[in-house]
Formats: structure tokens, sequence, C-alpha cells
């Protein structure tokens, strides 16, 4: 009897893990409400939470600094809490005409490797030994948009690996600075903070001692 209680523990242990080794990305009929989300720590898609983002997810391209594929499909991923801090940043831009558009979100462990791999330098790619906080689903890359669609002017393309990318460096047309300082002002006020060598990359505050994860996600 007690190695049958045993063996039924096991088979439902390894059940579990293998079911959430991949990331339900089927989307939603309704947007559902963040807000009824008790579990803060869970992975959730963005795109079941709202209709109001731009994406532009760059891994599920080549358009990127591997020059490959490296996502199935592009899809946004993160922890609850990262969720309910992108809505109400992306609420305050709404109000004032603009919106956020995603290039990158949670992003497995086992890409973070590959990244290391053709950029091994620490300002610009987190080592897989520490991980990224993109690991850890409470990091976002994004820009904004008008209600055009229309990106903002932000002096650099996404992962510009160079000085001209940080926010301390000023030699920049006057109206590049007030993009990125408006984008900034606003994550900040949302409980995020910046990246100093990198305008598009926001942590989610204390996400840094949230779990490095490496589930995949399937795609429809
Ligand atoms: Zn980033």
């Amino acid at each position: 009897m007690k190695f049958k209680v045993i063996f039924m523990l096991l088979i439902s242990g390894l059940f579990f893990s293998c079911k959430s080794a991949y990331l339900d990305s089927k989307k939603s009929p309704v947007i559902l409400d963040i807000s009824k989300e008790t579990d803060e720590n869970a992975f959730v898609n963005l795109k079941n939470y709202s209709n109001d983002f731009g994406f532009d997810m760059k891994y599920a391209t080549e358009d990127n600094f591997l020059k490959e594929q490296v996502y199935p499909c592009g899809e946004c991923f993160l922890r609850v809490k990262t969720i309910k801090s992108l809505l109400n940043a992306n609420a305050a831009f709404l109000k004032k005409g603009y919106r956020l558009k995603l290039f990158d979100c949670y992003r497995p462990k086992e890409i973070q490797k590959k990244m290391w791999q053709i950029v091994p330098n620490p300002t610009y790619v987190a080592n897989p030994k520490k991980g990224s906080i993109h690991n850890r689903g409470g990091a976002v890359d994004l820009t904004l948009v008008d209600s055009t669609g229309q990106e903002l002017e932000m002096g650099t393309t996404f992962d510009f690996f160079g000085r001209e990318a940080s926010h301390d460096y000023q030699n920049l047309p006057e109206k590049v600075l007030q993009n990125r300082q408006f984008l900034k002002e606003i994550m900040l006020e949302n409980n995020f903070k910046s990246f100093d060598s990198e305008w598009w990359h926001y942590n989610l505050n204390d996400s840094e001692k949230d779990k490095i994860s490496n589930q995949r996600w399937k795609c429809d």
C-alpha cells in the first residue's frame, strides 16, 4: 500500500513537472481581468489581459543581433505582478495619446546562454550564470508609439550596443532626450526601474529576487 502511494506521488509529480515545462500561449476569447489573478508570481501572457499594446517581438524574427529566430513565435509572457505594473504604465501613456510597444518580455534561460555566447559583455547581455531579469519574468524591452502606431524617435534602434543607447548620453537631439525622459518618467512612476546602458530596458522593482525560469511556450 505504501509503495502504491509513493508510486502515485511520483507519477503525479512527473505529470505536473511536464505540464509546467511549457507555458500556454492560447489566446483567451475575452480580455481577462489581471486584478483577479491571485498568484502574483505566475507566468501569464500579456495578450490575454489587454489589446492596447503594440508588439514587435524581435527574437521571433531574424531582425535582432543574433541574426536568428530564437523564439518559435512572438509571445509576451511575464509574471502577473509585472503585467499589473505594465498595464498601469500603459494606461498613463494612453491618456497622453501614446502606447507601449514591446520588443521582448520573459526570456527562457537557454536563450540567455545563446545571447551570451554571441555578446559576452555584461554591459549589454546578462551572464547566464547570474541570469537576466528577463529570465525572471520581471523585465521588458519596449518603446513608445503614437496614435498612428509610429515609433517615437529614441536615438538608436533596439539592441544598439553602444554609448548612444545609454541614459546618460546627452549628445542627442532635444526631441530624443525628451522622448526617453517621457518613457522613463512614467515607467518609474509605475514600479519599474531603468537600466543605464539601454533606454529600452526596464526591470520591475525587486524582481531580481525572483527565480530564473527556463519554461518555453508553444505556438497555436
Ligand atoms: Zn532587456
